[in-house]
């Protein structure tokens, strides 16, 4: 229990347990065999959707169980519980996949796919970067050309996609006019059209049990009503969107940590050199101490950051800071972690392993840490 546990509300308190008992008792039992298979069951979708996990933030009207950024941070926590990002990440694209058809989706279209995302039935996720395009995510060039009946004709390639190869629905980010930003539109493309193809699932340094995609469009034709609002409002949705996103990398990263922290601290107590237990040497408890100064700080701005949020507050900069912060604090303290495992840190049966190749993806994925500094320095006024 922290500082900042003590202010939940118990409704809060509820969820973060309900999502924690799921991963102990049907994740974590099964994360070194998923992980290493590179994969998780498709039933997970549909058993995490039975309670109501993947409707955090979503709501009641389209099949969500409401809640905001607060209650969207304590289902990441329990989730986190399973030890493995792959899991967690896979689970949650959705999270990112489906707010922008909640928002600007026409009444038909949210109607039709998103309760049965949310009921783990089918598997939603979001297609921005390009082989071409990531950071400078107006430089994409997947072009959606409107036909004469009002159907849209998509040609292009979208890469790194989470849950790419199992979806069913994608939202994908397109360019409808040359206009750099207001040239932007999403569209919904369901994985059955034609001229869509799939790649097997890529090969990652960490993040193993979820699948990363690349995605080909040849001509894909989809109906108007599969457009998300209405032509050049994608960048306005894009932006929507990546605040949650960077929210939710956020809790991947102070979680990540913590979970790091709590085996290292274990490892001390138990492990023995020199006829003593490691935590007799001042220099691995001070490594410790640090490691949880580090961790605690990470996790109170991100819910600071989320309440100011969940209050309506537009805080961009500041959820770049988290981000950072967060990103940082994942990587030092799975390094530190790694390092109080001594040779067992680098086996892939210790978890602390594991947690270290996963957190190098939060410096990088849902915007760099470049990307987070130019945003914090022009808010600055420095740009
Ligand atoms: C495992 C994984 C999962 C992912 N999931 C998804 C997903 O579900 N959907 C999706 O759309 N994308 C996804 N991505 C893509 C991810 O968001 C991008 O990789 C990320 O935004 C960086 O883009 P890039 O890889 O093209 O790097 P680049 O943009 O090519 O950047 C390369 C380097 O240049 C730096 N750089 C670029 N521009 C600037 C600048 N202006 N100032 C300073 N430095 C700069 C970057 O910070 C970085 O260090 C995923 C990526 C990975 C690895």
């Amino acid at each position: 229990m922290s500082i900042i546990d003590a202010s939940l509300t118990e409704a809060q308190k509820i969820l973060q347990e309900t999502a924690r008992r799921f991963a102990r008792e049907e994740i974590l039992p099964h994360s070194h065999e998923w992980e290493e298979a590179g994969e998780f069951p498709r039933e997970l979708y549909e058993k995490a959707g039975s309670i109501g996990l993947l409707g955090v933030g979503f709501p009641e009207e389209l099949g969500g169980v409401g809640g905001g950024a607060l209650e969207i941070l304590m289902s990441i926590e329990g989730l986190m519980e399973g030890m493995t990002t792959g899991v967690t990440v896979g689970l949650g694209s959705h999270q990112i996949a489906l707010p922008p058809v909640v928002e600007f989706g026409s009444d038909p279209l949210r109607r039709r796919i998103v309760d049965e995302v949310l009921r783990g039935e089918k598997i939603a996720a979001l297609a921005i970067t390009e082989p071409g395009a990531g950071s400078d995510v107006a430089g994409i060039t997947t072009r959606a050309t409107r036909r004469d009946d009002g159907s849209y004709r998509i040609n292009g390639a979208k890469t790194f996609i989470t849950s790419g190869v199992r979806a069913d629905y994608l939202t994908v980010l397109t360019r409808t006019s040359d206009d750099k930003h207001g040239g932007l539109t999403f569209f919904v493309v369901e994985r059955d059209r034609e001229g869509l193809s799939i790649s097997k699932p890529l090969k990652k340094t960490g993040w193993w049990s979820s699948d990363t995609a690349e995605l080909g469009f040849d001509d894909v034709v989809v109906p108007e009503e599969n457009r998300l609002g209405a032509e050049g409002t994608g960048f306005l949705a894009l932006m929507k969107n990546f605040q949650l996103e960077r929210l939710a990398l956020a809790g991947y990263g102070y979680t990540t940590a913590a979970l790091a922290l709590r085996l290292a601290r274990e490892n001390v107590e138990e492990r023995r050199a020199f006829g003593r237990p490691l935590k007799g040497f001042q220099v691995l408890r001070h490594r410790l101490a640090d490691m949880a100064t580090k961790t605690l700080a990470a996790r109170v701005l991100t819910f600071e950051v989320a309440r100011a949020i969940d209050r309506g507050e537009s805080c961009f900069e500041e959820v770049a800071m988290a981000k950072n912060l967060t990103a940082e604090t994942a990587v030092a303290v799975t390094y530190d972690a790694v390092q109080i495992f001594g040779g067992a840190g680098y086996m892939r049966e210790t978890v602390v392993e594991r947690l270290s190749r996963d957190a190098r993806l939060l410096p990088i994925g849902g915007g760099t840490q470049e990307i987070m500094k130019e945003i914090i320095s022009r808010q600055m006024g420095l740009v």
